[in-house]
């Protein structure tokens, strides 16, 4: 049985044609799978009954099973995921007001949509610091099909507020991930499929560079964002070991390669976490780092408490401080709101709770 979301539509298009069938037929089954949430070829009600039939003799839809799901306060849901080989991978939806649309104002106010934040590998290799997913070490690389399986459910769970927005923040590097995952936002972008526009489409790395010089070669305007969490070497190659493979100097050049070559904004995503990186001299330090990148802007996050890792946010005013150094030195920064703090919300620590039992 093989995954029918490996195929693109000219794959299945021309599967259809070998089995004596028409191709269009190709576009009614994604539409049902990607836009109508169906989960099994026997509910596609238009399509001849012989042809149901042969196609769930050959392919499958969903390739994951929900074994844990976690509602936070504000909305927030983080689900567990298990594969067909059982290992077990996170996504979260988080319930967003006024992107839909990109209305602003009363309007924007009113309109609900969800962003799906999801995994692209089982496990992760990068093993930074304060990140639960890299506890128990990578597994494998998630199929275009598995990251896709994700999306789906993502999508299909929130019926009401539409998905409109995907990030790969979840489980995994996805640049470590790159064929697969690209595969995927091919489809995820995809008017026959989800049809989620590339702007929407963020991938998040650590800092893999030469996964971004392959990315600023596509013709992909899906955002970047790069996890820095820390402004000298000393203390990012500590609590993010890839930095002794990609050094500060480095990763900044490529950043301005990449903004050179595509002319798109990055956004450089920082935790602050207490009594690490939060103080006025790592204020100071990205501050320096950053200030001649043409397009970038910072993401201040306030650490989720990690009792594992030990790590918790600073003090509100701390945060604030932090937030104007930047600004006054004329950097675009904003402060990302916590999402889901009354749930197990930081990567890894639903997986991580589950692996435990
Ligand atoms: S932050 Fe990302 S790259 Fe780093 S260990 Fe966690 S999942 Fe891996």
């Amino acid at each position: 049985m093989q995954d029918i979301k490996e195929l693109s539509l000219r794959e299945l298009e021309d599967k259809l044609f070998s089995w004596g069938a028409p191709k269009y037929h190709a576009g009614q089954i994604f539409s049902w799978i990607y836009q109508r949430g169906a989960f099994e070829f026997s509910t596609m009600s238009d399509l001849p009954a012989t042809l149901r039939k042969t196609l769930a003799d050959d392919f499958y839809i969903l390739g994951l099973e929900l074994v844990d799901l976690q509602r936070s306060a504000d909305g927030t849901a983080k689900l567990l995921f298990q594969l067909k080989d059982d290992n077990l991978v996170e996504a979260v939806s988080i319930p967003m007001r006024g992107r839909a649309s990109g209305l602003t104002g009363a309007a924007g106010a009113r309109l609900r949509a969800v962003t799906g934040c999801i995994s692209s590998q089982a496990g992760c290799k990068f093993a930074c610091g304060f990140c639960a997913s890299a506890l128990k070490g990578f597994k494998r690389n998630l199929s275009a099909g598995e990251i896709l399986d994700e999306v789906l459910y993502l999508k299909n769970n929130s019926q009401k507020d539409p998905l409109t927005h995907v990030v790969f923040m979840g489980t995994g590097e996805p640049l470590d991930n790159y064929e697969n995952v690209l595969k995927a936002i091919r489809v995820i972008n995809a008017p026959y499929a989800f049809n989620i526009g590339a702007r929407r489409i963020t991938i998040s790395t650590c800092g893999i560079i030469p996964g971004i010089k392959k990315l600023q070669d596509e013709e992909l305007q899906v955002e970047l964002s790069i996890s820095l969490h820390a402004a000298s070497d000393r203390l990012r190659s500590e609590i993010m070991p890839v930095n002794r493979k990609y050094p500060l100097a480095d990763l900044i050049r490529c950043c301005h390669e990449y903004i050179a070559k595509t002319n798109r904004q990055i956004t450089f995503e920082y935790i602050l976490v207490k009594g690490l990186n939060s103080d006025l001299t790592s204020a100071q330090k990205l501050v320096a780092l950053l200030k001649d990148l043409r397009l970038a802007k910072v993401n201040l996050i306030a650490a989720n408490p990690i009792p594992e890792l030990k790590i918790m946010p600073p003090e509100k005013t701390e945060i604030t401080f932090f937030k104007e150094h930047l600004f006054k030195a004329g950097i675009n920064v904003t402060l990302r709101r916590e999402r889901g703090q009354d749930i197990d919300a930081a990567c890894g620590q639903l997986r991580l709770k589950h692996e435990k039992n």
